[in-house]
């Protein structure tokens, strides 16, 4: 029986087999490689994952949701209409959906799988994506470092022993590993890198030079100006290794605007980025102790690492070309499945790390650093991936005139708002009455091995220390709670194939629908409308029929405004 490799990504997620000695990646339902890691419940409670539930995104926010990798291992429930979820079932979603397809593929069942994780991920996280397999009645053979997967990928286990070093940038952060094979075991030395760097952060910079060269404001922009504003310098980004420039046209705020988005506008815009990301790279090679010099190849994995001017600028630092001849999404998914070709040949690969770090950044909320003085904002104090035992101090001030007590409340995750991280535990303590800002304290966070945070908040003027320990509840389950997770998403049904599909077009339709005016909304509009009454009327033919019409309409308007 065939046991798949995937890849359980944070934005997309792939998988594929081994078959006549080398990896294959499995087509979706959608005949694509890629199934967004995206899980959405519509109004008659069916699971939707994938492209259908990403086009949710935007049309049903509250009962859509993505990115939810990051909270893998924890307690966190995560809302999804008026149920409940933990990551690892939102993951058994996504992981059911690769199996369905893949049994489609292979027409056979598959019942095992080897599964990637981050190099960072702890013990807690590792179990927690193997009872997410488990829940999609997938056993899991093993978990493949990410890394690992890409060294695979790339076959450099059938080619040499050595020292490589992996770049990953994905949607949101920049992540580097430091990896070593030696005798059949390919050692994971150090992971460094920036939660704040990634794909993401790109095209918020050519936004905010977008916007500040036309003089517009985002808070004057209506929700779909924006939008429009986000998806065509998205466009741009992705496009911009070509030679030539694209050329904007937009309407914004009544406004008609014509921009040039040239190369050199791009990189004038995406420098400060770049500057960054020598840093973790630097780190990586000083926790292995590895000097520059010894890396003899360098991978290049997740969606960013397109742009040539990354790989420009990675390749100066390094003094060799990156090696990139593999699609940087799919790569990790073809090291899982080559691990899954020689777990089958019984001559698995041993994969290891080292370094023991904390899988994620925990910090305190603070006032907004822009100072609007919003409370809200997360201050990281242990970043993610710093190898533990950790302990930091931040030393912090009273906000408020006469303040008697002081409130620390503690996350962790990696985003700058603490109500997208995970609350941890809260702490109060007595200050002096003193002008805002008059008063200190010294938040000391230390974490250690067995996943401990001690919090101590010491008032600098009276001396006085609060010790608060905080026990990370373990979001692996128990036996009893994996059946009843089991036994609780059983009863949830999937959309047929055939009717997901249409799901997928109306809701990307709609989505189009807000972002066009004129002509070509009620073009659209009419569309939708006929298609929708078609699907009423159940007939099998005629429904394929205004499916490829409506499809072919969306695909044109994909591509920008129609001639
Ligand atoms: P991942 O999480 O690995 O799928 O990476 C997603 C990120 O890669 C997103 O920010 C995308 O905008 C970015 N990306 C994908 N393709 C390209 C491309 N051709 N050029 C630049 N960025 C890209």
């Amino acid at each position: 029986m065939a046991i798949i490799g995937i890849d359980l990504g944070t934005t997309n997620s792939a998988c594929g087999v081994w078959q006549d000695g080398k990896a294959r990646l499995i087509e979706n339902r959608h005949g694509e490689l890629l199934t967004p890691s995206v899980v959405g419940l519509d109004g008659e409670k069916n699971v939707i994952v994938g492209k259908t539930a990403k086009h949710r995104l935007l049309t049903h926010p509250t009962s859509t949701v993505g990115v939810f990798k990051r909270l893998m291992g924890t307690k966190h429930a995560i809302e999804l209409g008026d149920r409940r979820f933990s990551a690892t079932e939102l993951s058994a979603f996504v992981l059911k959906s690769l199996k369905d397809d893949a049994e489609t593929f292979l027409s056979e069942k598959v019942e095992e799988a080897i599964i990637s994780v981050p190099a960072y991920f702890n013990d807690n996280q590792r179990q927690a994506t193997k009872q997410a397999g488990e829940i999609a009645g997938l056993k899991v053979r093993r978990l493949i470092n990410e890394p690992t997967a890409a060294a695979l990928a790339y076959g450099l286990h059938e080619r040499k022993e050595g020292t490589f070093a992996v770049l990953d940038m994905g949607g949101g952060t920049f992540d580097v590993s430091v990896i070593e094979y030696f005798e059949g075991v390919m050692e994971v030395h150090a992971s460094a890198g920036d939660n704040y760097l990634g794909g993401e952060d790109f095209l918020e910079a050519l936004v905010s030079d977008f916007l500040a060269k036309h003089d517009l404001k985002k808070e004057a922009l209506g929700k779909e100006d924006l939008q429009r504003v986000y998806e065509t310098l998205e466009r741009v980004k992705c496009n911009i290794n070509a030679p030539w420039s694209s050329r904007l046209e937009l309407t914004l705020a009544g406004r008609d605007i014509q921009f040039e988005a040239s190369g050199e506008w791009f990189k004038s815009c995406v420098t400060p980025l770049l500057l960054r990301v020598r840093n973790p790279i630097e780190q990586a090679l000083r926790d292995a102790r590895i000097p520059l010099a010894e890396i003899e190849e360098v991978l290049l994995v997740g969606g960013a690492t397109r742009m040539a001017v990354f790989r420009n600028a990675v390749g100066k630092l390094f003094g060799r070309i990156p090696s990139s001849h593999l699609d940087p999404d799919l790569a990790i998914a073809m090291g899982a499945t080559v691990q899954a070709g020689l777990k089958a040949r019984d001559e698995t690969l041993d994969d290891v790390v080292l370094t023991d770090v904390c899988p994620y950044s925990l910090g305190t909320e603070v006032v907004d650093p822009g100072g609007s003085g919003r409370a809200g904002y997360f201050l990281p104090i242990i970043e993610r991936n710093s190898v533990v035992p950790a302990s930091r101090v931040e030393t912090l001030q009273t906000v408020e005139d006469n303040q008697k007590q002081l409130q620390v409340n503690v996350y962790q995750g990696e985003h700058r708002l603490v109500e997208k991280n995970v609350f941890l535990g809260s702490i109060d303590v007595k200050v002096p009455h003193n002008k805002a800002g008059e008063e200190t304290f010294d938040l000391r966070f230390s974490y250690d091995m067995n996943g401990l945070l001690e919090v101590d908040v010491k008032i600098n003027s009276t001396g006085n220390v609060i010790n608060h320990v905080i026990e990370q509840s373990p979001g692996t389950l128990s036996n009893e709670e994996l059946e009843k997770s089991k036994a609780r998403l059983a009863a949830l049904k999937f959309h047929p194939r055939e009717k997901e599909e249409n799901i997928e077009l109306l809701s990307r339709g709609e989505h189009l629908y807000s972002m066009y005016l004129g002509h070509e909304r009620t073009m659209l509009g009419e569309l939708l409308a006929h298609f929708e009454s078609v699907l009423d009327g159940q007939n099998g033919t005629e429904i394929t029929k205004a499916r490829q019409q409506l499809k072919e309409l969306l695909d044109a308007m994909d591509k920008g405004p129609l001639q």
